[in-house]
């Protein structure tokens, strides 16, 4: 089964997105801070995670530096409500795979999901 972690401060948005995703046969997680992600990842395996841009603290920007420094290969996919052409370019300098803005369409979401974790099948 693969893995999704979303990491948003939005509490709503994460209960709904990982009830979401569960009931589509993702084992789904979530948290609600840059910190937490970390420390999700050190204690098990994601293969994807949906990423909010817009976080108190240490934001979406620096969850993908941090990986990239730390050279975790999992996929990310950005999910912001504040969707630009500047920060789907930054977002995709900084390794993310794909860009989807919120109010999120699930259908949407469900494809690049998948496309985005085949590619990584294809590797
Ligand atoms: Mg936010």
């Amino acid at each position: 089964m693969e893995s999704i972690l979303v990491v948003d401060d939005d509490i709503n948005l994460c209960i709904v997105l990982t009830e979401e995703l569960t009931e589509i046969g993702y084992n789904a997680n979530y948290v609600q801070s840059a910190d937490s992600a970390f420390d999700f990842l050190e204690d098990n395996d994601v293969d994807l995670i949906l990423l909010d841009l817009k976080m108190p603290n240490k934001d979406g920007f620096w969850v993908l530096n941090q990986l990239k420094e730390k050279g975790l290969k999992v996929k990310v996919i950005v999910l912001t409500a504040y969707a630009d052409v500047k920060s789907a370019i930054d977002s995709a300098k900084l390794g993310a795979s794909d860009f989807i803005s919120k109010p999120y369409d699930l259908d949407e979401l469900i494809i690049t999901i998948r496309k985005v974790l085949q590619k990584e099948h294809e590797n």
